[in-house]
């Protein structure tokens, strides 16, 4: 049984082998141009399986290791976020190609409400008391006839004024 060898003789026949699916050749990869051995005769391109790997699978060491980066809450909803390795993301998707361009973000966390202690509270509540009784005074104050305009307005800034610190108060929680 003769066995034909692949080679030259092989590749230099172009068409005439292009159909025959038993004849294995040698073509160079599309991306390197490194010669690949036993390509089905006809095959038109072909990739190398360095190339391949390169495409198929990004380093599993290099993956594991972004993975272990701490980021912030919600950074997959920022427009961008630059992680502490400077890797770009375009609402939670790596921009490889931009690596390295953008300087980290700086995410500030929100400063924790300090809640207040029960004596705190009451002094807002006296705080509040006393405010409305000063209120309650001024009103009754405005009810005499005998004030003037000018007198009438001071009064009425002044309650405003109040009642504007006892909203400030009660915000307070
Ligand atoms: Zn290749």
């Amino acid at each position: 049984m003769k066995v034909r060898r692949k080679g030259t003789n092989i590749k230099s026949r172009g068409k005439d082998i292009s159909h025959n699916h038993g004849e294995l050749i040698t073509l160079p990869c599309k991306i390197c141009e490194d010669p690949v051995n036993n390509c089905t005769a006809g095959t038109v391109k072909v990739t190398c399986w360095r190339c391949v790997q390169k495409i198929i699978e990004p380093p599993k060491a290099f993956g594991q290791k972004k993975s272990s980066i701490v980021k912030p809450r919600g950074w997959k909803f920022m427009k961008i976020y630059v992680d502490s390795e400077k890797n770009v993301y375009y609402k939670g998707t790596e921009q490889v190609d931009l690596k390295g361009t953008l300087e980290p973000t700086v995410v500030v966390p929100k400063p924790k409400k300090k809640k207040l202690t029960p004596r705190e509270k009451e002094k807002i509540e006296v705080e509040k008391n006393h405010l409305f009784s000063e209120i309650t005074q001024l009103k009754k104050e405005l009810m005499k006839i005998e004030l003037l305009p000018r007198q009438r307005k001071k009064i009425e800034k002044e309650i405003k004024q109040k009642d504007k610190k006892i909203k400030v108060l009660s915000k307070k929680k």
